[in-house]
């Protein structure tokens, strides 16, 4: 048995590696954890990742360079290495690897820019180094501070599919990798600096695991090492407080929610809420690890959020509303849909094949029309797309598209069961004039959503937040 009673793994986000008062402060967050085991995981530097997927994105205009992204991005690193790393021995060691970083990048975009060649695969290699500059930095750091530190790359340790840009974790094998590398550090009582974000495929090419990927590489560490160190806990270090009932820019009065549940948060992270990376929850989920979000500006904060396993269910029936401002209503209507198998699944697959990602379904049970919420950027290609088909180009079959809309969820465990809340949240938004144009509840009953019109939106989830008291 293990002598480590608890494990925290930290995730540092970008905006907690800036300057030397940042790293200063997660010294300080790792001295409160170290009785127990610590596990750090970083990501990019701010901007970074960006930097590099715009080098990518704007390769064919040539309007970036090689020489000029790589010289920043070396000039970037280097300066804050030399801004926090204050002995000579670990300074010249972390600005070497600096430059084996730098030598390495200049060659893959040299290649990419020469060639032109642009795929999901070579994305992943690049946007993948942002990570390993900064948490190198971080590492050398540490060490210089005196603390028994260990650099870890993460393509060693967490093996993918090979969805680049945003591959999934094989579960089994990355935990293996993890058990037999990371085990025995924390055992060790060293502190493994891990780089978020990126991993391997099975082929042994670098993949990354989606925007905000780190958070993702917390739980995964997390998931790998629960079973030996029981106590394993996972903290996000961001800059908010952590997850609010709603967002600011549209309710004023939102508030810090302090406690939810791994299955109201999936229903806010899924959708628009752009706080934590949407599959980060599941590991956690599935072994039951608490995780906290936390504000890296205020380390001591007794406001944050924790999430649990359990439901919570008091009478906060409703939890948290989300919103998704931009998308578009496609509606495909006619009798000539109605008890006709199989419409539901072409009108999947031709979306699906054209790589258009459905938000929201509803349909009556006249089945006269099938009301599917798209992306706003993918309206006038889905409803091409549609219209060039055999099935839906009929005569007999409309296809409308309309994108002023936006989609309004409202979320909650305690919905479950809870007859009345649909009633509270319809008789809210007509006594604002606001009118629901369709609508939408899954049978886990946490989430009821609604498309309303764009305008509508603040207002809408005001008198929603207000109906159900979530700033008190
Ligand atoms: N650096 C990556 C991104 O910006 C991953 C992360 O920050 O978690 O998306
Ligand atoms: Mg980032």
């Amino acid at each position: 048995m293990s002598l480590i009673s608890e494990v925290t793994v930290h995730k540092l986000g970008g905006s907690c590696l800036v300057d030397e008062k940042s790293f200063e402060k997660i010294l300080s967050i790792i001295d409160n954890y170290r009785n127990g085991g610590v596990v750090l995981v970083a990501s990019a530097m701010q901007g970074v990742t960006n930097q590099l997927l715009k080098f990518m994105q704007d390769c064919n205009s040539r309007a970036m360079k090689p020489d000029d992204v790589v010289r920043e991005l070396q000039d970037k690193h280097l300066k804050i290495a030399h801004e926090i790393i204050k002995d000579s021995e670990n300074l010249s060691l972390a600005s070497s690897f600096i430059s084996d970083l730098t030598a390495q990048l200049k060659a893959v975009l040299t290649k990419i820019y020469d060639l032109c060649l642009i795929n999901p695969q070579l994305t992943d290699q690049v946007i993948a180094f942002g990570e390993r500059f900064s948490t190198s930095i971080l590492y050398y750091y540490l060490k210089s501070k005196g603390y028994p530190v260990r650099f870890f790359q993460a393509d060693n340790l967490i093996i993918t599919d090979n969805n680049y840009t945003n591959a999934l974790p094989k579960l089994d094998k990355t935990k293996k990798l993890i058990e037999n590398q990371i085990i025995p550090v924390i055992e060790n009582m060293e502190i493994p600096v891990i780089t978020g974000f990126l991993a391997r495929s099975e082929e042994g090419f670098v993949t990354t695991l989606g925007r905000g990927g780190s958070d993702f590489t917390a739980t995964l560490i997390a998931y790998s090492i629960v079973d030996f160190f029981k106590r394993t806990k996972v903290i996000l270090w961001k800059d908010v407080d952590g997850l609010l009932t709603a967002n600011p820019k549209y309710v004023q009065n939102a508030k810090l929610i302090k406690n939810i549940s791994y299955k109201e948060a999936k229903e806010l992270a899924f959708f628009g809420s752009k706080i934590i990376h949407p599959m980060c929850l599941i590991p956690l989920e599935e072994k039951k690890i608490p995780l906290e979000i936390r504000n890296f500006s205020k380390p001591l904060n007794s406001d944050y959020t924790t999430f649990t396993t359990e439901r919570m269910v008091k009478k906060d029936i409703v939890k948290a509303l989300t919103a998704k401002e931009d998308v578009a209503l496609i509606t495909v209507e006619g009798a000539a849909m109605v008890s006709l198998p199989g419409t539901a699944a072409k009108l999947f697959e031709i979306l699906g094949n054209n790589n258009i990602n459905i938000i929201m379904i509803s349909q009556a049970s006249s089945e006269n029309n099938i009301t599917l919420v798209v992306d706003r950027a993918d309206k006038n290609r889905s409803e091409e797309v549609l219209k060039a088909s055999n099935f839906f180009g009929r005569r007999w079959i409309k296809i409308n598209a309309i994108n002023d809309v936006s989609l309004i969820a409202v979320v909650g465990a305690g919905m479950l069961n809870t007859p009345g809340i649909a009633a509270r949240i319809f008789k809210a938004l007509s006594e604002k004039n606001i009118n629901i144009i369709a609508i939408a509840q899954g049978s886990s009953e946490m989430n009821i959503s609604m498309v309303i019109p764009r305008k509508d939106i603040s207002q809408a989830l005001q008198a929603i937040h207000d109906e159900f008291g979530l700033s008190n």
